[in-house]
């Protein structure tokens, strides 16, 4: 099996790499390094397995030989990411998901779309199962993620449908672990930033919006499922393991005995339309894939902590 994955020096694109290495595939990481990091990667490098080309997916990608699986994970993935790279963010979702579709097509291969949770927007329908079709604001600071995945989940379905390419949709809930970059903005670094430097925890409103958080290898582990299976419809992949924000920063102190103190902070502009709730429903996934998260958020902060740690000790 040769795979190429798109976004593959990001955080979850660089684990599915090391998966997908570690099952004998041959890996073409393909990378603009806007958001992601050659660090990522760095222990790939030498492995006459493993191939990394900087380039913008958003543009033709040219690649010579066969190819069998393309698994299209390039995007920025955070707030404060859509705010200072909004049309980034809106030209890897289509023209990017386009361009990854074309080459799937060309080579005869399988294509996996990273898709999110996003697409649900600010649901009004909680758990969220496939069949929801989301509560999206198109033209909020978060529209640019939330409507680019759309489109590219469209483009996908279009692709399947009309050229028979062999699609996957993941639609995936927040994921954690080790390589999230330490300044993304989101909730999981921010705290643990904080809590480590004993700086405040800043906790956006009251806090009592929650999310699902799911450990990285769970979400590989999913992800590789589907890639195997035959199911053409989207997938959710994430933990229903559901908790409020507020909780979750006090989970953070606890688990870094940390002396941070919560400080709660108006919702800044980029956090506007920010969903009230979000939790998967996993029945699908259950069912078709056999797949269920297995680490607890406890768990998966254990060596999220210590890549943390390490980090800010450099
Ligand atoms: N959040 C927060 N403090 C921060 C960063 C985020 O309270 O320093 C909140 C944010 O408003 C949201 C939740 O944490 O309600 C999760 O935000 P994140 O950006 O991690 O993920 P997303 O909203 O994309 O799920």
């Amino acid at each position: 099996m040769r795979s190429v994955v798109t976004g593959g020096a990001g955080f979850l694109g660089s684990h599915l790499c090391d998966a997908l290495l570690a099952r004998g595939d041959e890996v073409v990481c393909l990378d603009n390094l806007i958001t992601g990091n050659a660090d990522n990667i760095a222990h790939h490098i030498g492995n006459s397995k493993f191939r990394f080309i900087q380039h913008d997916v958003t543009e033709y990608i040219a690649l010579e030989g066969p190819v069998d699986n393309v698994l299209h994970f390039a995007s920025p993935a955070s707030p404060i990411d859509y705010l200072k790279l909004p049309i980034q963010t809106l030209k890897v979702g289509s023209l990017g998901t386009h361009k990854a579709l074309g080459l799937a097509k060309a080579k005869g291969a399988r294509l996996l779309l990273a898709s999110t949770s996003e697409v649900y927007g600010d649901p009004q329908v909680h758990p969220q199962p496939e069949s929801y079709w989301g509560h999206v604001n198109p033209i909020g600071y978060r529209g640019v993620y939330d409507e680019a995945k759309r489109f590219a989940e469209a483009m996908t379905m279009a692709y399947h449908r009309v050229h028979g390419v062999e699609t996957r949709i993941v639609r995936i809930f927040n994921s954690f672990g080790p390589r999230m970059r330490l300044a993304d903005g989101r909730a999981l670094p921010n705290f643990l930033c904080q809590a480590l430097q004993g700086e405040d925890i800043t906790v956006f409103g009251d806090g009592s919006q929650t999310r699902s958080f799911t450990y990285m290898a769970d979400t590989v582990a999913g992800i590789i499922k589907l890639l195997e299976s035959n199911e053409h419809d989207p997938v959710n992949i994430g933990n229903p393991q559901e908790m409020s924000i507020l909780a979750f920063a006090q989970l953070i102190i606890e688990m870094t005995g940390s002396r941070s103190k919560l400080v709660r902070l108006p919702f800044p502009p980029e956090f506007k339309d920010d969903p009230k709730v979000r939790q998967p429903d996993i029945t699908r996934a259950r069912r078709i894939l056999g797949w269920e998260p297995k680490h607890t958020i406890r768990e998966g902060l254990v060596p999220t902590i210590a890549y943390f740690r390490k980090r800010l000790a450099l």
